[in-house]
């Protein structure tokens, strides 16, 4: 299908896209068109107009900055997955870029885009919670835990755009996921990151919204090991159930992706 008409702009600044958003009656940002376009083309959206946020200087990066790497809104999946940075001090973050879809989805798709939309079945979620990053927008810094507040929903007012992730760095991290063998969305993800012995373990696509796992997080803040939470027993009320899994197969989907990702970030 094709989307009903639209207008067309390419903002070069942040205070040029929000004024663009403000004059208009119903108007969607474009970072990498993964979601929007498909949306538009099923009529699910129908914005009057477009602005595309590329143009901006400055949003794309993956950086260093003390003891956190930010990345920039507009940074593709496939360069967060491909930096020499990020694979040197948080691999599992590159890990997980390196999983998301497939290579069209990962050098189109946006960090800004993934976190903005908040899929339940989106990776990125599962590492704002895990290593306890701070958002950045065109008008404020807020903590991912505020920003993600349920299914596609976010604290985000109107117009306002994401600029950066900033994320703590931990001192080991694993991510593992159990994909959508079809759109390779996330089953199941989960994120372990362990900071010195504080440890956080955030799930995404078994339930709404991405969520912590608080039982695993104590356990392995005792015992780091597979074996630690083997045994933690996961309850399926309130988790996903469709075509592709029931609630009780994710359940266990968790068990076993918390496992596998306490393993990875063991090396
Ligand atoms: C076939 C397929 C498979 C996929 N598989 C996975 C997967 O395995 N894992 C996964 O995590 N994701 C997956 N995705 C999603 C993909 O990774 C994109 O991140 C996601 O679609 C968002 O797309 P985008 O970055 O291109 O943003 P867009 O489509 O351009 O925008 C998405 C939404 O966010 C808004 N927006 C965009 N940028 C900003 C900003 N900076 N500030 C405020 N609002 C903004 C837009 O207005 C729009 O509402 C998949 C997508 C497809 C099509």
């Amino acid at each position: 299908m094709y989307p009903s008409t639209f207008r067309y702009a390419r903002a070069n600044s942040l205070s040029q896209a929000e004024e663009l958003f403000a004059a208009s009656d119903d108007a969607a940002y474009l970072s990498g068109g993964m979601t929007l376009i498909p949306t538009m083309k099923l009529r699910l959206a129908s914005p009057g107009d477009v602005i595309d946020l590329n143009a901006i200087p400055d949003l794309a990066f993956v950086r260093r900055k003390g003891d956190l790497l930010e990345v920039g809104a507009c940074t593709r999946h496939a360069e967060v997955a491909e930096s020499a940075e990020a694979q040197r001090i948080l691999p599992a973050l590159a890990h997980l870029a390196s999983v998301i879809g497939d290579p069209s989805v990962r050098h189109r798709g946006t960090l800004g885009g993934s976190i903005a939309n908040n899929d339940p079945a989106a990776d990125y979620p599962a590492a704002i919670i895990a290593l306890n990053a701070r958002i950045k927008t065109s008008r404020r810094e807020i903590a991912g835990e505020e920003f993600l507040t349920g299914m596609f929903s976010t604290a985000l007012e109107d117009g306002e755009i994401v600029t950066a992730a900033a994320f703590q760095i931990p001192s080991r991290a694993g991510y593992a996921k159990f994909p959508n063998p079809a759109s390779r969305y996330a089953m199941v993800g989960v994120f372990v990151a362990d900071f010195n012995g504080t440890v956080r373990v955030a799930v995404t696509g078994a339930g709404p919204c991405v969520f912590r796992a608080e039982e695993m997080e104590t356990t392995l803040a005792r015992t780091f090991t597979p074996s630690a939470i083997k045994n933690i027993s996961v309850s399926s009320e309130g988790l996903n159930a469709d075509l592709h899994a029931s609630a009780e197969y994710r359940a266990h989907l968790i068990n076993v992706m918390a496992a596998r990702a306490v393993e990875a970030a063991l090396g």
